[in-house]
């Protein structure tokens, strides 16, 4: 496959943008490969700069559920666009995404939209440390909440990718209100807590953690830390931007019969414009300006354009068994590859939930950052190297998940399942 015309724009951009990339981790230097320049997509395929056509498991990381360019999505995207872009201004759309989103969450009974997810998880700690008047914060290494300051201590997707646990420019005075607990380890939350029982503010968790790869809770870990939250009087942020609404129509958190105190979303929300979400108990989220004094704001927030996107392609969703197809499809994805291993001998796990999922090369499926870690990353930049060429596009990294959408088909699987029999030959 050839990628002279990617080469040559990344020539190009690496001039004018570092590394030529807006976001690090599509830089693939992880995988000891070159990023292709993306010039269109349609349902589940991409096609790159040299017209190579790709089957696409990375969705732009998540949001793209409903396929790439859906023509209903499309269609009402080109009404709104008619419309004007921005108004600066109330918009009816914001009523009917926030309905939408609130219907499909009980946890939530108000709302905010935001541009990203890093607006959504960094405006949703702000507002708990507003209501609790505590500084400090409870994550897990591993888990990633987008690149706040506070959330950039141990952090995982990019950060881990990079092996920068932490960040230049990040103040210490900040990192230190940050404590790192081990996901999946509850008395290792219940520790920081003796220490500083009315210093923290919150916990905040991904709803499935995705960013580490797939590493699922294990069972009663997301009860136990509502538990403690309540114990300590901290608040419980789940957040969902990459889990919400790929496990069920709603939050990951519903599946663990948990109620969070606040609720991060993203990603899907937006079917692949920016939007980014925060909401739960009405009396915490009145404590936002302008009826309450926790400040957040936003020039673009609750943009028209991507709240159409985010209620075209919630419509979709909430379809009758929509969620059953994409759960067949990636049952039938992960087990193939799951037989194809056994069968070469190839060490590995494919964890999955809902429709997304990691194959690690590791010999048991990881439970926390630390046995993440013990993957092997050469035996999975080859593996990605082979699968490109064979025409599967996957995350560039051993610590990313792969997301099924409603556009792949049994072919693409059976595709898919040829290219990784011929890529785990002698591995
Ligand atoms: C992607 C992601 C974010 C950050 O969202 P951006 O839109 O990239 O800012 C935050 N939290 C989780 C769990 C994510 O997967």
């Amino acid at each position: 496959m050839g990628t002279k015309k990617s080469q040559s724009l990344l020539r190009e951009a690496t001039k004018l943008i570092p590394g030529g990339v807006n976001s690090p981790v599509r830089a693939f230097s992880a995988v000891g490969s070159k990023p292709l320049f993306i010039k269109k997509a349609s349902g589940a395929r991409v096609t790159d700069a040299d017209n190579n056509t790709y089957i696409d498991y990375v969705g732009s990381w998540g949001p793209m559920i409903v396929g790439h360019a859906n023509p209903k999505v499309g269609a009402a995207l080109k009404r709104a666009i008619d419309r004007g872009t921005s108004y600066g201004a109330p918009t009816e759309s914001e009523i009917t995404l926030a309905k939408m989103v609130i219907e499909a969450m009980p946890a939530m009974e108000m709302v905010r939209f935001v541009s990203s997810g890093t607006e959504a998880t960094m405006s949703a700690i702000r507002l708990a440390r507003g209501v609790t008047g505590r500084d400090r914060i409870l994550k897990f290494e591993g888990c990633y909440h987008g690149h706040a300051d506070s959330l950039l201590v141990k952090a995982g997707s990019g950060a881990a990718t990079l092996g920068m646990p932490s960040s230049p420019g990040v103040p210490k005075s900040l990192a230190k209100e940050t404590y790192n607990a081990i996901y999946n380890d509850l008395g290792s939350v219940e520790k920081i807590f003796k220490k500083d029982p009315k210093g923290i503010s919150c916990i905040i968790v991904e709803g499935i953690p995705g960013n580490m790869g797939v590493v699922p809770p294990v069972e009663g870990f997301m009860k136990g830390l509502k538990k403690i939250c309540k114990k300590y009087g901290a608040l419980l942020i789940v957040d969902e931007v990459m889990s919400g609404f790929r496990l069920c129509y709603g939050g990951a958190h519903q599946t663990y019969d948990i109620v969070p105190d606040l609720v991060c979303l993203g990603k899907v929300i937006g079917g692949g414009l920016p939007v980014g979400a925060f909401g739960g108990r009405a009396s915490i989220m009145k404590q936002l300006s302008p009826t309450g004094p926790v400040y957040q704001a936003g020039t673009l927030s609750g943009n028209p354009i991507a709240m159409t996107a985010g209620i075209e392609t919630l419509k979709i969703l909430a379809k009758r068994g929509q969620y059953k197809k994409l759960f067949k499809l990636t049952d039938a994805l992960t087990s193939g590859i799951a037989e194809i291993a056994a069968r070469r001998s190839v060490e590995s796990c494919v964890v999955k939930r809902g429709s997304m999922f990691t194959l690690f090369f590791t010999a048991e499926p990881p439970q926390n950052f630390t046995e993440v870690c013990k993957a092997d990353l050469k035996k999975f930049a080859k593996y990605f190297r082979r699968m490109l060429s064979h025409g599967i596009y996957i995350a560039p990294s051993a610590f990313e998940a792969s997301f099924m959408s409603l556009a792949h088909t049994d072919k693409d699987i059976a595709k898919t399942l040829e290219a990784v029999d011929k890529s785990f030959t002698r591995l």
